[in-house]
């Protein structure tokens, strides 16, 4: 670029971070905002595995690449299909040697990103509340806690909720009609060795009549388990279960459970953690805007897709690298900005209707057929 704009990220998850690296790598200078008080003022969630056309390919681009695989864990790769008699139907484990699809703890992630900034790069504790656009790009930002500021180019790395993204489209996400209640066990090997026998060293599905229990490793020996089901996004409400009360969440989800193997039930019931209640919402597909000036969005705010294909912090990480790549090519941040769309936006698209197929497969009446097939498919 010729002229240095001001560049604002709002939002310091994967795909921004990633985006203010590699933009510093070229000499660009940028500031983040995200409204956590701190890096871990929040717990991140389980593990991502890092995809080798996408996640693995922004790593690189942002020297990273070595920091990483010294903290993923190869054999995280490790994929069991079962049905809800805990039968085992599918297991792809890694071979000797691949390690394309390495599992990284999201929190090491968030970490590792941080460390690599300039120091004092992401203003924590700071909200977007509104863009004011001032006519031709420039756009004044106002914070909930802190003054406002004034940017080239603002970038809405903010998630589901963006804030960024009215500004672009009067699209919104949709719940998609599944739900995930979450949880972990805690010293899996040690506490709970028929369990982390079940789950093996990844990750593991069991599927049947609209319903899956999922776990997957995370590291010091911890599981996370998502229940999920089709179903009322209300669903809590509408039996009367209090959501703050950990035990009355177990119990209605064993209830609605009932009649699955003991060893699967065991991933409800070996529980110390308590429940999370995780509606799933996606954006429409194709989710597009009319190119703005002095705008634009990458990860979820761009392409909010359910979970089940692993792809949205892939993507997002992905989105960061290409877009700041392209501020870098390009000697004008409008043209960058506008090839960087026209890479992303039907990428986006592409891979939210995979996901879209990947939900309908896995959370289905037919289960676990759907999912056998695409798995026997892909391996
Ligand atoms: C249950 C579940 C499991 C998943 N598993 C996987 C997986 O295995 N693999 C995978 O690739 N993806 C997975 N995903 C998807 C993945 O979590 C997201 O796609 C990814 O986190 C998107 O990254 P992002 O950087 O776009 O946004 P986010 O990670 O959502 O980060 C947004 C950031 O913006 C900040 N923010 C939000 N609003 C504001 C504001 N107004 N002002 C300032 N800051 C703001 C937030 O604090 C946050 O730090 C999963 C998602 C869910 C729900």
């Amino acid at each position: 670029m010729t002229t240095t704009p001001r560049i604002a990220i709002i939002g310091a998850g994967p795909g921004g971070l990633l985006c203010a690296r590699v933009l510093q790598r070229h000499g660009i200078p940028v500031t983040v905002f995200d409204r956590d008080a701190y890096a871990e003022d929040r717990p991140q969630g389980g593990t991502l595995d890092l995809q080798e056309d996408t996640g693995q390919v922004a790593l690189r681009a942002a020297g990273l690449d070595r920091e990483c695989a010294a903290v993923a864990r190869p054999q995280g790769q490790e994929m069991r299909l079962l049905d809800h008699t805990g039968t085992l139907l599918f297991r792809h484990g890694p071979e000797a040697g691949e390690e394309t699809r390495p599992e990284i703890d999201r929190g090491r992630l968030r970490r590792l990103l941080l460390d690599a900034l300039a120091p004092g790069t992401v203003r924590w504790g700071r909200y977007l509340r509104m863009l004011h656009p001032l006519g031709g790009g420039p756009h004044r930002a106002e914070f909930d806690d802190g003054p406002d500021e004034t940017f080239d180019l603002v970038i809405g790395a903010d998630g589901a909720w963006s804030r960024v993204r009215p500004l672009l489209s009067d699209d919104t996400p949709h719940y998609c009609g599944v739900t995930f209640v979450e949880t972990g066990i805690d010293d899996a090997d040690s506490r709970h060795p028929d369990v982390a026998r079940l789950v093996g060293d990844g990750s593991m599905m069991a599927a049947y009549d609209n319903k899956a229990l999922l776990a997957q490793r995370t590291g010091r020996g911890r599981i996370r388990v998502y229940a999920a089901f089709r179903g009322s996004q209300d669903w809590a409400l509408e039996q009367g279960v209090d959501l703050a009360d950990p035990e009355a969440v177990r119990a209605a989800l064993l209830r609605r459970f009932s009649g699955w193997d003991d060893r699967l039930l065991a991933l409800l019931r070996d529980t110390g953690a308590g429940f999370v209640n995780r509606p799933l919402y996606a954006l429409p597909v194709p989710h597009t805007w009319t190119h703005t000036p002095g705008l634009t969005l990458l990860g979820d705010a761009a392409h909010l897709m359910p979970p089940f294909s692993a792809r949205g912090a892939n993507l997002a990480l992905l989105d960061g690298c290409d877009l700041a790549q392209s501020l870098a090519r390009h000697a004008d941040a409008d043209e960058a900005v506008r090839a960087y769309e026209a890479v992303m936006l039907p990428r986006a698209a592409a891979a939210a209707e995979v996901a879209a197929r990947c939900l309908d497969d896995a959370v289905a009446a037919d289960a676990p057929q759907g999912s056998l097939r695409r798995l026997a498919r892909r391996h």
